[in-house]
């Protein structure tokens, strides 16, 4: 038991339950992700109003849960992306010496009426997406937003594990809409990806099918690649993910 007691970030525990479904959580399973949200939901509102809950580190994460709980995050966490259907991959894993800029106070609000929480994104992919809105505001007159940026690993396996309830309790199911910890390019600065949202709350989470009738996605398609940025998942691609125009990353400037 000791093991689970010193998960340390980016490590894989031993006890990770070998017998996870994939197509849908047993119901022991089903109850111990119940208890473990219920548990972490004042540990991830806390974050949240402090802004720091993309910063979030595995061994936070773990602190406030019991063995079983953290038995089966270690065991969501050892899915391998070659188990599921698709040919999403492994990123590489953030360097810790990584430096984020902080964006606060975005005048936006998502369609809940609720603001955008505070966001990261590593100093490169900063530069580079302040530049390519200040080209689309010379444009088109406004320019797009961040709703989600940087996510750490721990940060993106609370997310997973939250969205299980919402996808049938299936691992495979849900992967095609939230990506492993390890498979995100939210969390893998070498390919950082950026969620937008524009100034009237168009999201990719909500309003998918405005988002891509919007005039700044035909510009992000007709102009990001200036900039290093890419559309991750095109209507039809082999992750077998669904179409995200809203999700762009990343690659440096060529
Ligand atoms: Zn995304």
């Amino acid at each position: 038991m000791m093991l689970l007691l010193t998960v340390a970030d980016g490590a894989s525990s031993a006890m990770a339950d070998p017998s996870l479904d994939l197509d849908r959580l047993e119901e022991s399973g089903i109850t111990v992700l119940e208890s473990l949200l219920h548990d972490l939901e004042p540990l991830v509102n806390r974050r949240r109003a402090q802004g720091t809950l993309p910063l979030l580190t595995f061994g936070e994460l773990y602190a406030p849960l019991n063995p079983a709980q953290r038995a089966f995050l270690d065991a969501v966490r050892a899915v391998a992306p070659e188990q599921l259907q698709g040919a999403s991959r492994r990123l590489p894993a953030p360097d810790p010496r990584e430096q984020f800029e902080k964006i606060e106070n975005q005048p936006v609000r998502l369609p809940d009426g609720n603001p955008v929480d505070d966001q990261y994104l590593p100093k490169k992919t900063y530069q580079a997406y302040q530049k390519m809105m200040q080209a689309m505001q010379k444009n088109l007159g406004k320019r797009l937003w961040v709703e989600s940026g940087y996510r750490s690993p721990a940060h993106q396996l609370y997310l997973f594990v939250f969205y299980l309830p919402k996808h049938n309790h299936s691992i495979r199911e849900t992967n095609r809409f939230v990506a492993l910890p390890r498979c995100s390019e939210h969390g893998s600065p070498a390919r950082q990806a950026i969620d937008f949202i524009n100034e009237q709350g168009i999201n990719g989470e909500d309003k998918p099918k405005e988002f891509e009738a919007l005039p700044e996605y035909a510009w992000l398609q007709k102009n990001a690649g200036r900039f290093g940025f890419h559309l991750s998942y095109p209507r039809s691609n082999s992750a077998n993910t669904s179409f995200e125009p809203w999700h762009w990353h990343y690659e440096g400037e060529k």
